[in-house]
């Protein structure tokens, strides 16, 4: 049983109880107890803050709108915790869209007998991040289920943004001749969720890059006008992932050249331990992106501008050769890189 976790013996007397009960999801006093002191408090509490739909107001613009769900285990990890990790994913979605996030809504799955102080955590983590996202919260639920039916905290969010102008011309945009740029090194989320949740112990131990996109991708949106045709953060899967979504949606070959991968030695060193490509590993505050060659050196400035030293072009869009993505090794020699079938690393996000 997770050390977060304490068996629920006797649900009452609930009213003292240090974690959370079944009681807390009824919908009765103690709900609205867990949902209004811990939870509402830490957003900015209104009268209408009960109330089953959130005045959101009016935009000028379009806007951009996504959804996830975080089951990460273990839920803090070095580097971040599943509560930022809800509130980065979702704004980061919106922003590698080309939108500026503006609002976030927060489900809440609770296992019984999760400890309250842990959930304080959590959510003071999540009203950090929103913060620092210049997201605002404005709605949420709470259900609390039976011990095994989730593995402690389970969080759902929405998130809604507006389109800044003007738009990147998207997958459709993708010719022969683009540069693939990618952000910063990757590998880092998934290598440090892997080694946390399996104790390697790795010394000091392996960062998640987990981290808000939007000032990022928003100067980067800035400095290059139409020379920027699409963005995407490597989440599951990796970059590798992302390659294959785009020379499907494209019908052209990305071809990459390992050497220009940025790699930190610790994630190389512990991917070679563990056999994984970092390719294949995911990140959660990196992002790989299409440029027209104009747009290169431009790209990289602002990038690094922005604190992403590392930033690289790593390949580049050809014409079809029969392969989705191929990479030319260390070596010289050139490969297919398969699509990742499935999660090699299960529950990083
Ligand atoms: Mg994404």
């Amino acid at each position: 049983m997770n050390a977060d976790r304490q068996p629920a013996a006797c649900p009452l007397p609930v009213e003292t109880t240090d974690v959370v009960t079944l009681a807390h999801g009824e919908g009765g006093r103690l709900s609205r107890q867990l949902i209004r002191e811990r939870i509402v408090s830490q957003f900015g509490s209104s009268r209408e803050a009960m109330a089953d739909a959130a005045d959101i107001g009016t935009v000028d613009g379009s806007l951009a709108m996504t959804t996830d769900s975080f089951v990460v285990s273990p839920l803090f990890f070095p580097g971040g915790d599943i509560g930022s990790l809800a509130v980065y994913g979702t704004a980061n979605d919106l922003a590698v869209s080309g939108a500026r996030p503006l609002w976030l809504t927060l489900s809440l799955i609770i296992e019984e007998g999760f400890s309250l102080q842990t959930l304080d955590r959590v959510i003071e983590s999540v009203r950090q991040a929103a913060a620092l996202c210049e997201i605002s919260v404005v709605a949420g639920d709470t259900k609390v289920v039976p011990v095994g039916a989730a593995d402690g905290l389970f969080i759902n969010t929405a998130g809604v943004g507006r389109f800044l102008e003007p738009r990147m011309s998207g997958l459709g945009g993708i010719e022969a001749g683009d540069a693939i740029l990618v952000s910063g090194p990757i590998g880092k989320h998934g290598m440090a969720v892997m080694s946390s949740r399996e104790g390697f112990g790795f010394t000091p131990p392996l960062q998640s890059d987990s981290a808000p996109l939007q000032k990022r991708t928003a100067s980067l949106q800035e400095s290059l006008g139409e020379d920027l045709v699409t963005m995407r953060d490597a989440t599951r899967g990796g970059v590798a992932a992302v390659l294959h979504e785009w020379a499907e949606a494209s019908g052209m070959t990305m071809r990459l050249k390992e050497s220009a991968v940025p790699v930190t030695p610790d994630v190389r060193g512990a991917s070679e331990l563990l056999g994984l490509d970092p390719l294949y590993v995911a990140n959660e505050g990196t992002f790989v992106a299409v440029v027209r060659p104009d747009g290169i050196e431009r790209a990289l400035d602002s990038l690094r501008t922005e604190g992403h030293e590392l930033a690289a072009v790593i390949g580049t869009v050809v014409d079809t050769m029969n392969t989705a993505v191929v990479i030319e090794r260390m070596l010289g020699t050139l490969h297919p890189l398969d699509e990742p079938a499935g999660a090699p690393l299960p529950r990083i996000c």
